[in-house]
């Protein structure tokens, strides 16, 4: 025998008819059934605010007439006059008498079971099935408790055994979940959510092969879908795992109902009424090694921030606290307490806290008087996230993430048995922190959104790279790379769910006007955690969006160097917000594009590596010039042609020959050490002649023979085997708050590594206190579209890290 629960929203108009085929094609198989009920649709909440209403002399009659012709709609024939005369017997004495018992309100709110009852009985014999409607209140005998009554065992299983063997065979009896009677007969129910509880009682009394709870969602998930769209559903788990679900929404697994199935080793299997191809869950007494996790959520609830200096040792508080909520049947769901007693919080549903703030102040007043109660406060708009299943040795995994994600929970707190870790969050931050929790813990893979400003040569191949790489990266790390916006300086391409490979046209096609408010906001709206923004700019002023971007929540990667070379206020500015902010700026490609340099740096420096000189050629374009005039007998304006039809320089070559670009490289590494330098500091020598600084890049190049005579003056002046690099120096003592920074043309040995340089290479030498004379050298590709989007990348990576 098989019993089969159905809930509200299975049994309401809308869903009814899939409840019918679903006991029908179980007959048609042959299956022997027995059928639970709850009320249909809404039908208990309507009951009880009809209630409500009724006593409080409000007019519900208008209301009831709408219950009972959303009841009737289904089954128009059908004669529902004995439920519903008793409704309005039992209401108007209420309204009457402006109150009602417990045991009156059980009473009412039986009435959506007994109706329910009926029309499935009526549904399935439309089809020829042999339904009987079964009352339970006759079989099912239980304490006094109205409102939460306690089946009494004996009785009730020897009355569903015996009225079983009368009705068997082919009848399918529809029983009414929730219901029963005392020993008086008076109508009782079981709490809220109760006939899960009738189903497995009587799946135990009648020895059932499985109980199938027929909901209106897959089964039990990882998270609520609706919030967590990785959300996974289980597939099979414990009945003691499913126990530590219980308190939390999950009430089909409620403790009371599990026990009477573990006593019996019955399966439960929470099914979909509206999908019925999917398997659903399905819960057995073996449990598994390694136990399931899974987030649930309390949405519904407020925090009261109870605080007192004067509490300190005080005894008694928390009784008091206790008594006088519960006097109000206020029940607190959880509850948290430093240990100097100054401040508790309490979290308790959300519709009893004006009542609970009252309910305290009454009890508190003398202590409110004497100010050893401060204040007592509501703390609105929260929520409760528990993670069940979670271990504390393993909890600052996702509450590392929250932090990361900037999300400081107002509190938190773990059950000392089993595994559970609850933390109230705002409410406006519960989307972005189930997300954040969920993909932690079950690694499913950690979404890391970009936003990419600037599209550009290093800009479009950095997405090309990433589009290209995010399917490896996915399955070796379980990182799923999201680029959810691209900017350009016009206009901005934003996607939940990231962009593909035609971004290029969408981007074209976009209506939205770039702004970094616009990217902000879209990230804030979607909820999109571990935000990474990317400046792949030249721009001077977009540095002015780094700091909004920092506040907001997203780590910062650039290949722009602007923002490391402005004042050094700024510089100092930014790192501060980025400190408060717990954010990272990495820029790895500010100096020798792809080669790992900064991070050599800064872990030479930060372990405490004495750097006493950088010096290098920064350079690829000045390299290729120099490399190849140095070797070769051509005029040097030859070469510099070489240089600009080959790409190697910016389209208008003085922006190199200046030395600005190598200087601020220059000025970057001397900030990483700790110098306070600015750019204004830095002498260099600027290889353009005065005449040719204002003219237009077309008339530099056209007459940049004139640059001959004066570079082969300087070539033929060097000593035997000496080479022309134009370099960065930076020196002096660099203890101290400002260092010599150098740019300038020098000639050296060719057989040492500066001298020997080939290409466009970029070469670095750094100078320690242990390596002593011998530079630590870093040489190779130090520019390039490709190089440079693999440098943004991989710092795009190692944030991931964090
Ligand atoms: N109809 C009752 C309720 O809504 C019992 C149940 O649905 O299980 O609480
Ligand atoms: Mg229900």
């Amino acid at each position: 025998m098989k019993v089969l629960k159905f809930g509200g929203k299975s049994l309401s108009n809308e869903g009814i008819s899939k409840v019918i085929d679903i006991i029908e094609s179980k007959i048609d198989n042959g299956d022997r059934i027995t059928v639970v009920v709850s009320a249909r649709g809404n039908a208990t909440n309507e009951l009880e605010s009809i209630l409500q209403k009724a006593s409080s002399s409000e007019v519900y009659q208008e209301q009831l007439e709408a219950f009972k012709l959303s009841q009737r709609q289904i089954t128009p024939l059908l004669d529902f006059n004995p439920e519903f005369n008793k409704l309005e017997k039992l209401l108007e004495g209420v309204s009457l008498l402006e109150d009602f018992s417990t045991k009156v309100k059980d009473e009412v709110l039986a009435q959506g079971e007994l109706i329910a009852i009926k029309t499935v009985t009526e549904l399935l014999q439309q089809r020829g099935i042999n339904a009987n409607a079964t009352d339970a209140r006759l079989l099912l005998k239980t304490d006094e408790s109205f409102g939460n009554a306690q089946p009494i065992e004996g009785v009730s299983k020897e009355n569903i055994v015996n009225y079983y063997k009368k009705h068997n065979g082919t009848t399918v009896n529809v029983v009414s979940g929730f219901i029963g009677s005392n020993l008086k007969n008076e109508t009782t129910t079981l709490g809220r959510n109760g006939s899960n509880y009738t189903a497995s009682l009587l799946a135990n009394y009648l020895d059932a092969d499985e109980l199938q709870n027929y909901t209106h969602v897959d089964g039990i998930f990882t998270a609520n879908p609706d919030l967590v769209s990785d959300a996974k559903k289980i597939e099979e788990l414990s009945f003691s795992e499913a126990n530590e679900l219980a308190n939390f929404g999950a009430n089909i697994l409620h403790a009371k109902t599990i026990i009477p199935l573990i006593e019996k080793n019955i399966n439960l299997r929470i099914l979909n009424t509206f999908n019925q191809k999917d398997e659903g869950t399905l819960i057995t007494a073996k449990s598994s090694a390694k136990g399931i996790k899974s987030i649930s959520v309390l949405d519904n609830v407020a925090l009261l921030n109870f605080e007192g200096r004067g509490l300190l040792g005080k005894v008694g508080v928390d009784a008091r606290i206790f008594k006088s909520l519960g006097s109000h049947d206020i029940s607190v769901s959880i509850i948290s307490q430093g240990s100097s007693e100054r401040g508790i919080g309490l979290v308790v549903d959300k519709e009893k806290a004006e009542l609970a703030v009252k309910a305290l102040k009454h009890e508190f007043e003398y202590d409110l008087k004497t100010k050893d109660v401060n204040h007592i406060s509501i703390v609105n708009d929260v929520a409760v996230i528990s993670i069940i299943g979670q271990d504390l040795s393993e909890f600052h995994l996702p509450y590392n993430a929250l932090i990361q994600n900037q999300i400081v929970p107002l509190l938190f707190n773990n059950t000392i048995t089993g595994k559970n870790v609850s933390l109230v969050v705002k409410k406006e931050e519960l989307h972005k922190a189930v997300n954040v929790i969920h993909g932690q813990i079950f690694g499913v893979a950690k979404k890391i959104n970009i936003a990419v400003f600037g599209k550009g040569l290093v800009g479009g191949t950095l997405i090309e790279q990433i589009i290209k790489s995010t399917p490896a990266i996915l399955d070796r790390r379980k990182i799923q790379l999201n680029i959810f916006a691209v900017a350009n300086s016009k206009k901005v391409l934003l996607s939940q769910h990231g962009i593909d490979e035609n971004w290029q046209a969408k981007l074209n096609e976009s209506s939205i006007e770039s702004s970094v408010d616009e990217v902000i906001d879209f990230a804030k709206a979607h909820h999109l955690e571990n935000l990474i923004a990317v400046d792949n700019t030249a721009n001077q002023d977009f540095i002015e969006n780094y700091i909004p971007l920092v506040e907001n929540g997203f780590d910062l990667v650039s290949s722009n160097k602007i923002a490391n070379t402005v004042s050094h206020s700024f510089y100092k500015k930014l790192r501060q917000v980025l400190e408060n902010n717990k954010k990272t700026y990495l820029y790895e490609t500010n100096v020798g594009a792809g080669l790992p340099l900064i991070d050599t740096i800064k872990l030479l420096h930060d372990s405490g590596e004495n750097i006493t000189r950088i010096r290098g050629v920064f350079s690829g374009s000045l390299s290729f010039i120099f490399n190849k005039y140095s070797e070769e007998n051509v005029p040097f304006a030859t070469v510099l042609k070489e240089a600009i039809e080959n790409g190697y320089t910016e389209p208008d070559p003085r922006e190199d020959l200046c030395g600005n670009d190598v200087a601020r490289k220059l000025l970057i590494l001397a900030r990483e050490l700790d110098l306070e330098n600015e750019f204004e500091d830095i002498h260099i020598e600027n290889l353009i002649p005065e005449e040719f600084r204002d003219s237009s890049a077309a008339e530099f190049i056209d007459n940049c023979d004139k640059l001959n005579d004066h570079f082969n003056k300087i070539k033929d002046g060097q000593e035997e085997n000496h080479v022309l690099r134009y370099i960065g120096d930076l020196h002096g003592d660099l203890q101290q708050t400002k260092g010599n920074l150098d740019v300038k043309l020098v000639s050296v040995p060719e057989n040492t590594p500066l001298g020997s340089l080939k290409g466009s290479d970029a070469i670095f030498e750094i100078y320690t206190e242990s390596y002593g004379n011998q530079p630590i050298v870093i040489q190779g590709a130090g520019a390039g579209a490709e190089v440079t989007a693999r440098g943004v990348f991989g710092d795009i990576l190692r944030l991931t890290k964090k």
